[in-house]
Parts: structure tokens; sequence; C-alpha cells
């Protein structure tokens, strides 16, 4: 199975409601890169990259197709199965694994089609078929943080992540505590995250303020560093997210015990095939990680879906989906959607999901 053809396509995505604040950014719509491969048989796979802007993550949207571009003409003929494509995309271009990441999905999507096999079969199967995914708050007014975490505790999401930092470290503590006068005793598990945004000094004194509210932290500071520095120090359990850029930062960080579980991002880490090992290595360690994408329309929900239902149950702290945030789907009937705290498994091979290509006019760039 080969690349016949390359087509990348640039799509914008205003945000439901916005904006969709966090620590680093306040975003009002997304430039989202899609990229349909065609082998040499006429069999098509979709992939999907979408930085939530230029700040969050070292990654922005014309950075990725701007190396989708550089890589694509040495990726003609090369083979779609992901071991091969991943050493060939590696010595095209050192890095940019959010740009390998739209590749490797569509490959994934292309093979699964071919062999009339979903793509969760192809990570390794044992997929549960309701995947579940979490509510994402961002950062805001206390009060109105925690009315929309009691609500969504009533329609039956099981983990709630509140976005906090770029403010008063007091205005934090008290959202933290808010949300947990109303979602405390139903079960709910909380991740408080800072999204890079604190410095070592406010994580402590978050952590000796609350001893009382069970949330995890999930990328308070900025760097690994930092991360080390106040692992001693706080009484609450960390996760990596940001900081985990790469296959080798998640085994030095799972190794290492610097954290209790990881915020996973696909594109970040270069797509499904490394997703994989990397799912594989946190259940070696007993370690709970989400399979999120930063943001991105039906292609990368469907991909963090599809590893989603293959990651250990009581390791999987879910699938985090931009859907809620988005008007329209790509794929009107199949388009993936969140009831209730859960993600349907998408039915169809591959993917499970077919845009409409019409969405998304002429390609930006086709080889
Ligand atoms: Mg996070």
């Amino acid at each position: 199975m080969k690349i016949r053809e390359i087509h990348i396509y640039a799509q914008d995505l205003p945000v439901k409601d916005g904006p969709y604040v966090i620590s680093s950014s306040t975003v009002w719509a997304l430039d989202t890169t899609l990229v349909r491969i065609v082998a040499e048989d006429g069999s098509e796979g979709w992939g999907e990259t979408c930085p939530v802007g230029p700040t969050y993550a070292e990654s922005f949207a014309a950075g990725a197709r701007a190396a989708l571009i550089q890589m694509a003409p040495g990726l003609i003929g090369a083979d779609l199965w992901p071991v091969a494509l991943h050493r060939r995309m590696d010595g095209l271009l050192n890095g940019h694994n959010y740009a390998k990441a739209a590749i490797d999905i569509a490959a994934h999507d292309l093979i699964g089609k071919r062999l009339g096999v979903p793509v969760c079969d192809l990570l390794g199967g044992g997929a549960v078929q309701d995947v579940p995914t979490y509510y994402s708050m961002g950062v805001g007014d206390p009060d109105e943080t925690a009315r929309i975490a009691g609500e969504r505790v009533r329609e039956g999401f099981t983990r709630l992540q509140v976005k906090l930092g770029s403010r008063p470290v007091e205005v934090d503590i008290e959202a933290l505590r808010k949300v947990w006068e109303v979602v405390g005793g139903t079960g709910v598990r909380l991740a408080a995250d800072g999204n890079r945004a604190w410095n070592t000094r406010d994580v402590i004194r978050i952590s000796r303020e609350c001893p009382d509210i069970p949330f995890v932290f999930e990328q308070p500071c900025n760097s690994y560093d930092e991360l080390t520095f106040v692992r001693p120090l706080v009484r609450h359990g960390i996760y990596m997210d940001e900081s985990g850029t790469s296959l080798s930062t998640a085994i030095s960080a799972a190794g290492s015990g610097l954290v209790d579980g990881f915020g996973m991002k696909v594109t970040r880490i270069g797509g499904l095939h490394p997703m994989r090992a990397f799912r594989d290595i946190c259940a070696a360690r007993n370690l709970p990680h989400t399979c999120d994408d930063a943001w991105g329309g039906d292609i990368i929900a469907a991909a963090c879906v599809h590893v989603g239902a293959t990651v250990r149950p009581d390791l999987n702290e879910g699938a985090w989906i931009a859907a809620p945030y988005i008007d329209g789907h790509y794929d009107r009937a199949n388009g993936i959607r969140i009831d209730g705290g859960t993600i349907r498994l998408p039915d169809g091979p591959g993917l499970g999901v077919v845009p409409d290509r019409d969405l998304f006019g002429d390609p930006v760039a086709s080889f």
C-alpha cells in the first residue's frame, strides 16, 4: 500500500458561544488543517491537525501546512504502514510531530478502510463502544464555573477539568473551592489545569490551601524542570500535559515517578502510532491518561475516540474533543458527538467518518 497523492486543506472552525479561554490563549476561531491521502488503488484516508492558536504549544496552523508541504513530495510512493511511514517522515523532516500526526491519522484511516476494520482494531483492539470523555471549563468567573460544573455532572460527566491561571492565584483557589462545593460527594474526578501558567510558588500555595479537595494538577507550571521542583512539595497528584512533547519525554516522566498521569494529545506525540506505544507504556506503569487533542473537527475527534476506546478502562481519563464548541460536522451522519459523558465509537471501517469534501473548497496544496 503506497501513497499516490496528498492533498492539504485549510478550514476555519469558529468557536460556538466563544471565546474559549485558557491561560495562554483566548480563541474565537481555530484554523485547522486536513490531509487527504490517496493510495495507488484510489482508496482514500483523512487526517487532521489543529493547534489552539500560536501560543498554546510550539505549533501553529501555518507551521503545520509548511511542514506538510515540506514532506509531501518525499512521501509520494511511500509505504503506508506506520513503522515505515514514520521512518520516512523522520527522514524528510526533523521534529514537527503535530504535522506528521495528520499523515499518520490519514494512513490509519486508509488502511482501516482498505482492510474493512476500524482504526481501534488496528491499534490493538479490545475496544469499548462508549468511550469516556470529560468536560473542560475555560478560565472564568468562579460562580459561573461552579454552575457549569454542576450542570455537567447532572448530564453524566464523571470527570471535570477546570482551566485556571493567568490571574490572581486567590481567584483560582476560589474557583476550585466553589466547584468542589457543588460537585464534592458526587464521585466526579477533578483536574486543575494551569496550562503552564503558574509559577512554582503559586502551585505550592494552591496545594497547601486546598488539602481537602482531591484534584490532580494538570501541567501546573511551564517546564519539566519546574514540575521536578514542585513534585515533592505538593500534596496533590501531578499530570503532565504540554511538557509531554515526545515518547522519550513520556518514558522519562513515567519511569522516574515524576508524574501520576498524563493529559496526552494525539497530534503532539506524532499521531496514532506513537500514541499506541504511549498507551502501552502507561499501562505498564499503571498511569492514568487522556487521549485528547487540542482542537479540530470530526477527523481528529474520531482519531482520539478510536485510541481512547483501546485504553485499559481503569486508566482511562477520557478523550477530550472540541465538538461541543463547534457548529456542524464534516460528516453529517457519522460526525463525532458527546452524549452524557461518553462518545459512541463510530461504526464503519477506518475512522468511521467520511468528510464532505465540498466543505473544504480547493486544496491549499496537492502533490
Ligand atoms: Mg491540559
